[in-house]
C-alpha cells in the first residue's frame, strides 16, 4: 500500500462519532447541526426532485449557481468576484482544499499549518507530497508568536493555510494578525489557503475578516469555504475556491479529474439560499450567539475551564483538574459512563497538548441542555 498514506491516521473526529454511537452519548464531538436548513431551500429540493437537474452540472459548478455565489461573496470580499473565471464549485470545502493544494504544491514543497489545525490539513499536504511546518498558536488565547512564524517562512514554503474563523480553536485572527501574516507572504512570496467555512458565525464585538480582501492579498490567496455551517447542510457537500483567473483555470483541471463536480440538483436548490437577505445571516449569527452562550454558562456553572470561542462553533475545555492519562483516555470515559461525545484536543495539536478536549455546540437547545445535564456528573 501507498507510503503517502502512512503519514496520517483515521479521523479521530469520525471514530468519536463512532464511539459516541455506540454507548449512546450525546455527541458533541463531530461538527455538524442535529437542527434542519432553511425550509425554503427544502421546499426547492422538493421541486428539483421533480424538475431536475439530474444531471451533470457543469464541471466547475452551475452558471446560476456560481452566479449567486459570486454576487454574495462579492459584497462581503469588498471587490467584483468574476462567476466564470474566479470560481469553482467543489463538494465541500474538503474537496476545495485538497484541490488547492494539489493545484499550486509539487512534492517537497512545504507548506505552513498552524497548531492545533483542523485534522484535513495534515492529510491534504501529505497527500499532494507537500511537507507541513507547523506553527504553535499558544493556548488558551491561541495567539502566534511573530518569531516563530517568520522562522516558518524562512524555510521558503510554497503556502500557509489560515483556517478563520479557527476550528477548533475558535480563534478569531484580528486584522492587525491577518497583517502580520500577508506581510510575510509577500515578503517570502507565498500563497495563502483559507478555509473559511465558519464565515458567518463569529460572535460580536469580533468580526470576520476575508483575507483575500486585504491589500495585494487577492492575487496570492486561495479562498476555500463551502455552504454546509452557513446553511446547516452539512451533507450536501457544497463548498467552492474563489482565485485570481490563472489558478482558477489549474483549479478547474484538478477538480475535474477528482469530482467531475458536485451534485446538480442540490447546487440548484441551494441558490435559493445564497440568494436570501443579510437578515438571514443577521439571524444566524444571534441563534448560534444563543447557543455559545448557552454552552459556555453551563461550563461555567460547573466551574468547568473552558477558553470562549469568538468564532465557529467549538470550545476547547481543559481538563487537567481530572485524573486521567490524558484527553484519549478521558474522551473515551466521557462518552461511556457521563453520555457526552467530545473530540481528545490533542489530534488537532503538532505539540505534545493532551490536556485539551473540544466540544461542539451546533445543537437544538434540549440536546444542549441535555449534555450540560450528563455532564453535571462530573461534580
Ligand atoms: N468540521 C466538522 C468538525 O470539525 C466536521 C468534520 C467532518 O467530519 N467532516 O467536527
Amino acid at each position: 500500500l501507498s507510503h503517502r498514506t502512512e503519514g496520517f491516521t483515521e479521523s479521530i473526529i469520525r471514530k468519536m462519532t463512532r464511539i459516541c454511537n455506540q454507548f449512546n452519548a450525546v455527541n458533541l464531538s463531530q461538527g455538524f447541526p442535529d437542527f434542519d436548513p432553511p425550509q425554503q431551500i427544502l421546499d426547492r429540493l422538493k421541486e428539483v426532485s421533480h424538475e431536475g437537474p439530474h444531471q451533470y452540472a457543469v464541471t466547475w459548478g452551475a452558471d446560476n449557481f456560481r452566479v449567486a455565489l459570486a454576487r454574495k461573496q462579492s459584497k462581503l470580499m469588498n471587490r467584483t468576484i468574476d462567476p466564470d473565471s474566479e470560481l469553482v464549485v467543489t463538494c465541500g470545502s474538503t474537496e476545495a482544499m485538497m484541490a488547492a493544494m494539489m493545484t499550486i504544491c509539487d512534492p517537497g514543497d512545504k507548506v505552513i499549518v498552524f497548531s492545533p489545525f483542523y485534522e484535513n490539513y495534515t492529510a491534504d499536504t501529505i497527500l499532494s507530497g507537500a511537507e507541513p511546518i507547523f506553527v504553535p498558536l499558544h493556548p488558551p488565547e491561541f495567539n502566534f508568536n511573530v518569531d516563530e512564524l517568520e522562522a516558518a517562512f524562512k524555510q521558503k514554503p510554497k503556502a500557509l493555510i489560515l483556517c478563520n474563523p479557527s476550528n477548533p480553536s475558535g480563534k478569531v485572527f484580528m486584522y492587525s494578525e491577518l497583517k502580520v501574516i500577508a506581510d510575510f507572504a509577500e515578503k517570502y512570496d507565498t500563497f495563502v489557503i483559507t478555509d473559511e467555512v465558519y464565515e458567518h458565525i463569529v460572535y460580536k464585538p469580533y468580526v470576520h475578516t476575508y483575507f483575500a480582501s486585504l491589500p495585494h492579498m487577492f492575487e496570492r490567496t486561495i479562498s476555500c469555504s463551502s455552504l454546509s455551517k452557513t446553511y446547516s447542510i452539512t451533507g450536501w457537500r457544497l463548498g467552492y475556491i474563489i482565485a485570481p483567473p490563472h489558478i482558477i483555470d489549474v483549479a478547474k483541471k484538478v477538480h475535474d479529474f477528482l469530482t467531475v463536480g458536485a451534485a446538480a440538483p442540490l447546487q440548484e436548490a441551494a441558490v435559493v439560499g445564497l440568494n436570501f437577505s443579510d437578515d438571514y445571516y443577521e439571524e444566524l449569527q444571534r441563534h448560534y450567539t444563543e447557543k455559545r452562550n448557552l454552552f459556555i454558562k453551563g461550563l461555567e456553572n460547573l466551574n468547568l475551564a473552558y477558553t470562549t470561542p469568538q468564532g465557529a462553533y467549538y470550545v476547547m475545555m481543559d481538563i487537567s483538574e481530572f485524573d486521567s492519562r490524558d484527553d484519549n483516555e478521558f474522551c473515551e470515559w466521557l462518552a461511556q459512563e457521563v453520555g457526552v461525545g467530545a473530540v481528545p484536543g490533542s489530534s488537532f495539536f503538532r505539540e505534545d497538548v493532551n490536556h485539551l478536549i473540544r466540544f461542539h455546540f451546533a445543537k437544538k437547545t434540549e440536546t444542549l441542555h441535555e449534555a450540560l445535564n450528563r455532564l453535571s456528573t462530573l461534580r
